[in-house]
């Protein structure tokens, strides 16, 4: 046998055992996004490259050094998509979603995103982001209800550790006068910054706040703060985010330095964090932002919007972290064993006949021995057991044994499905 091929550094496989949690946070996001009217879009996994560079920006980090891009066989340079905002607004141009008669148009996608980055927990190169975007409306009261759907989300799955972060980067004018000063404050001393704060300085000076190396720089400290920048427009608009985040009941904190990692923001920025313990150094859950400008750069008429995007990968540790059990909803319901061979096709029958009920059942198809089977039972967590021998089969009837508390009880094979589906009921 040659090398064993391995899945590629930065993805993983999720295993049999881990995907009933996958289901219950996808089952959550689909009923969340129900309550709350976000209607599901699917979007090409790749893109013309383009796309991203026009939509998330030229001097992000996921431009310049993270994006999965090839050429197809018909020369053309296409992207693995690193996120999933500027396929969303790319689609509601294309097919023209502004023209539709109720604005906002309100949108949530799942699925896998990819960036080369340096792989660990929480940080891989194949992850899976759940996003929303409400696009058609800059009333601050739909800002504060995409970030209540994202913290609604984490809660309804049994977090409390969480802290809301926001900032607002302020209208272009705002950016414009911060950037200005930006500019002022940086460029004599730009040549101690790395290369790539260098080429910030002329495209996009607010990155260098962003900027993951020269972090420690005294300069950074000292830097212009946007808060002191804002218009009072821009100022208006905060306030009333926040009024509308305290109508929901819902606390955070201010934090002027968050810029976010993306070139479209403005106005709102928020991240959700995790204080558990034990996190490590990345505890970002969810990020995002308004982005009132973007449509209309990627060619729409004036339409502002605003999402976040936030990673199932990221969701599970913080589960992890805060000891949350999660995904029991795929436990076994019946498992029914046949003593011999003869007993096998009535096993088989049973079986059948509770599935087509609703209620899920197993059996062995190995040819064990009763004890083996048993101990099968016992591992899948099996509420119930059948055992089918000889003597149920002259009888046409079995003992349905309750696994948690011991207790057995003689049914007919033809009403085992209806007795089980009576019991659920009682205990419900
Ligand atoms: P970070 O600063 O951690 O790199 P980011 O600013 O690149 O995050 P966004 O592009 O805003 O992140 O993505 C939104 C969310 O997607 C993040 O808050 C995080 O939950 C998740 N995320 C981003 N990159 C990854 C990754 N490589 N692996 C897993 N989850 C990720
Ligand atoms: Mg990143």
């Amino acid at each position: 046998m040659g090398n064993n091929i391995q899945a590629p550094r930065g993805t993983y496989d999720v295993l049999p055992d881990q995907s009933a949690k996958w289901q219950e946070i996808e089952a959550k996001i689909i009923e969340l996004c129900r309550l709350y009217q976000y209607k599901e879009i699917r979007t090409p996994i790749f893109e013309h490259t383009e796309l991203f560079q026009r939509g998330v920006g030229d001097t992000t980090d996921i431009v310049t050094k993270e994006m999965y891009t090839f050429k197809d066989r018909g020369d053309r340079s296409l992207t693995l998509r690193p996120e999933g905002t500027a396929s969303v607004v790319r689609s509601f141009v294309e097919n023209k979603l502004f023209g539709l008669p109720d604005q906002p148009v309100k949108l949530f996608y799942t699925g896998p995103m990819f960036r080369y980055e340096r792989p660990q927990a929480g940080r891989m190169r194949q992850f899976v982001q759940f996003g929303v975007e409400a696009i058609g409306s800059k009333d601050p009261a739909i800002d504060a209800e995409v970030i209540s759907l994202a913290m609604e989300l984490y809660a309804s799955l049994g977090l409390k550790r969480l802290r809301l972060v926001i900032n607002s980067l302020g209208d272009t004018e705002s950016r414009i006068a911060h950037k200005e000063a930006l500019v002022a404050h940086f460029a004599p001393r730009i040549n101690e910054f790395c290369n790539d704060c260098q080429t910030r300085l002329e495209k996009n000076p607010l990155r260098i706040l962003d900027c993951k190396v020269d972090r420690d720089h005294p300069l950074m400290a000292t830097a212009p703060s946007l808060a002191d920048y804002l218009n009072e427009e821009s100022q208006a608009y905060f306030t009333e985010v926040k009024g509308y985040i305290e109508e929901l009941g819902i606390d955070y904190v201010v934090d002027p330095n968050l810029v976010r990692g993306l070139d479209y923001y403005n106005h709102t920025a928020f991240e959700i964090m995790s204080d558990a313990e034990g996190f490590g150094a990345i505890t970002t859950l969810c990020g995002g932002g308004r982005y009132n400008g973007l449509v209309e750069d990627l060619g729409g008429p004036e339409a502002p919007g605003i999402g976040f995007a936030m990673s199932i990968e990221r969701l599970l540790l913080a589960l992890q972290m805060e000891e949350v059990e999660i995904g029991s909803s795929d436990a076994l319901g019946v498992y029914v064993i046949a003593m011999d061979e003869s007993a096998k096709k009535q096993a088989f029958r049973i079986v059948k006949d509770l599935r087509a009920n609703g209620i899920s059942a197993d059996m062995d198809y190995t040819g064990r021995k009763l004890k083996a089977q048993m101990k099968s039972a016992d591992r899948k967590g099996a509420e119930y057991v059948i055992v089918i021998g000889e003597t149920e089969l002259a009888n046409g009837k079995a003992a349905l044994k309750e696994m948690a508390t011991g207790g057995q009880q003689e049914v007919l094979f033809a009403d085992i499905a209806a007795e089980i589906k009576n019991k659920k009921s009682l205990e419900e």
